[in-house]
C-alpha cells in the first residue's frame, strides 16, 4: 500500500477460500438457511466448547444463526418473555443495539454508568439500579475485554434475573479461564458484522445452554413457523405443511453467509493472534505518550480486541476531534467508541437521562479514540499510525 493511500478504520479480510464457498453456495442452488448455516452452527458450538483449552465442555451448547447480533439479542429478551412491565439494566456506554431490542418488546431499559479502566458496564451501578420490575441485565463486553461476570452472575442469582451477554465485541474473549459464551448466562449473543472479529457481512449467533430458549429462538427467527410442533404431531404430512405458533420475525442466516463464516472461523485464531499483535505493538510503540491505553485482561484470559481505545489525557492538550480531524488530515481514519445512549435525543427523551446521570460515561466520551485495528493492516500500516499519533501529539504540546 502506498504511503499516500488513505489507511481505513476497518476492512474486513476476506480471501479466497471464503470467495470459493460463497461462489459454490450460488451454484448449489440452494441460499437461503440450508445445509452450510446448520454447519456453521454445529462449528461455532464447537469452537466455543473447546475454548481456551482445545478441550470440549460437558455442557451443551445450543447455537442459533442469525441475521445480525441485534437480531439475536431481540429473540433471546423475547424467549425470556421479556415484556411492557419490565425493567432491563443496560449499559449507557455501548451501541443502541444493546438498548433498542428492549423497546421492540416494549419494555424499559434502565441505563447505569461503567467503569472507567474497562469502560464496562459498573456493577455497583447495576446493583443501585435494580428494582421489583427488573427481568435482565444486558453487559457489554467492551472492544473484547469481558466484563466482571463473577460479580454479575452473583447479582443475577441473588435477584432471579437472567444474563443476556452482548458479545458483540467479544470472540474470543474469556473470564476466568472460560470463553464466553459458555458462562452460563441465559443468552449470549456474538456478531458478525463487517468490522467485527469475524464477518459473515452482516449475520450474527445466539448461544445458550438452555434447550427451551434456543427451540423458541429458532421459531421466532422465522416468522414462528414451529418445526418442532410438525415433527412431533404431524410427521406423516406432506412437505409444503406447516404451522403458525407465533407472529415471529425474519431474522434467519442465509448459507451465503454462512458460507462466509465457516472459513472465517477456521482463521479465527490466526485472526485473533494478528490482533494480539497488533495491539502489543500499539501499547508498547504509545506507551511514553499522554494517552490511556486499553486495560489488559486479568493475566491468563484472553481479550478478542476488536478495538484499540485510546483515552487522550488532557495533558496531550488536542482534544477528541481535533486529534481524529489531524489524523485524518494525514490519511488515518479514526473512530469514537460510542457516543453513549444518553447522548443521543431518543434515549433522552425515553429514559429521561441526561449527562448528569453518567459521569464516567460522559467523560470516556469527550476522550476516547479508536484507532485503527484489523488483521488486513500490514506491520507497514501500523507503523503510519503510530508516527501520526506521535506528530499529532508532538505539535500539540
Ligand atoms: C456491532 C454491535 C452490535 C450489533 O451487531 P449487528 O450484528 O450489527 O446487529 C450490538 N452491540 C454492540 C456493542 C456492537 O458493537
Amino acid at each position: 500500500m502506498s504511503d499516500r493511500s488513505f489507511l481505513p478504520f476497518a476492512r474486513p479480510e476476506i480471501n479466497g477460500e471464503e470467495i470459493n464457498e460463497v461462489v459454490a453456495t450460488l451454484q448449489s442452488g440452494w441460499v437461503t438457511t440450508g445445509p452450510r448455516t446448520r454447519a456453521f452452527e454445529e462449528r461455532f458450538a464447537d469452537y466455543l466448547a473447546r475454548g481456551k483449552t482445545g478441550e470440549a465442555e460437558a455442557q451443551p451448547l445450543h447455537c442459533v444463526a442469525v441475521n445480525s447480533a441485534t437480531a439475536g439479542l431481540h429473540l433471546a429478551l423475547e424467549a425470556l418473555g421479556i415484556g411492557p412491565d419490565d425493567e432491563v439494566i443496560v449499559p449507557n456506554y455501548t451501541f443502541t443495539a444493546t438498548a433498542e431490542v428492549v423497546r421492540y418488546l416494549g419494555a424499559t431499559p434502565v441505563l447505569v454508568d461503567v467503569e472507567e479502566h474497562t469502560f464496562n458496564i459498573d456493577p455497583a451501578c447495576v446493583e443501585s439500579a435494580i428494582t421489583e420490575r427488573t427481568r435482565a441485565i444486558m453487559p457489554v463486553h467492551f472492544s473484547g475485554l469481558a466484563c466482571d461476570m463473577t460479580t454479575l452472575q452473583a447479582l443475577a442469582k441473588r435477584h432471579d434475573l437472567a444474563l443476556v451477554e452482548d458479545a458483540a465485541h467479544a470472540l474470543p474473549t474469556t473470564w476466568q479461564g472460560r470463553m464466553v459464551g459458555t458462562l452460563g448466562s441465559a443468552a449470549c449473543v456474538f456478531s458478525f458484522y463487517a468490522n467485527k472479529t469475524m464477518t459473515t457481512g452482516e449475520g450474527g449467533m445466539l448461544v445458550t445452554n438452555d434447550a427451551d430458549l434456543a427451540a423458541r429462538a429458532r421459531t421466532m427467527r422465522l416468522h414462528g413457523i414451529s418445526k418442532d410442533v410438525f415433527d412431533r404431531y404431524h410427521s406423516d404430512t406432506p412437505d409444503w405443511y406447516y404451522e403458525v405458533v407465533a407472529p415471529g420475525f425474519k431474522y434467519n442466516m442465509t448459507d451465503i453467509a454462512a458460507a462466509l463464516g465457516l472459513h472465517q472461523l477456521k482463521r479465527l485464531p490466526q485472526f485473533h493472534a494478528r490482533r494480539e499483535d497488533l495491539a502489543r505493538r500499539y501499547d508498547e510503540a504509545l506507551a511514553d505518550l499522554p494517552l490511556r491505553l486499553p486495560a489488559a485482561a486479568p493475566a491468563g484470559d484472553i481479550q478478542a480486541r476488536h478495538l484499540y481505545p485510546v483515552r487522550l489525557l488532557p495533558e496531550a492538550g488536542v482534544g477528541r476531534d481535533e486529534f481524529i480531524e489531524a489524523m485524518a488530515a494525514r490519511g488515518i481514519g479514526c473512530s469514537v467508541h460510542f457516543i453513549p445512549l444518553h447522548r443521543h435525543p431518543y434515549w433522552q427523551a425515553c429514559c429521561g437521562v441526561s449527562e448528569a446521570d453518567f459521569p464516567v460515561s460522559e467523560a470516556l466520551f469527550q476522550q476516547e479514540v479508536s484507532l485503527p485495528l484489523y488483521t488486513a493492516m500490514s506491520d507497514a500500516d501500523l507503523e503510519r499510525v503510530v508516527t501520526a499519533v506521535r506528530d499529532v501529539l508532538k505539535r500539540a504540546c
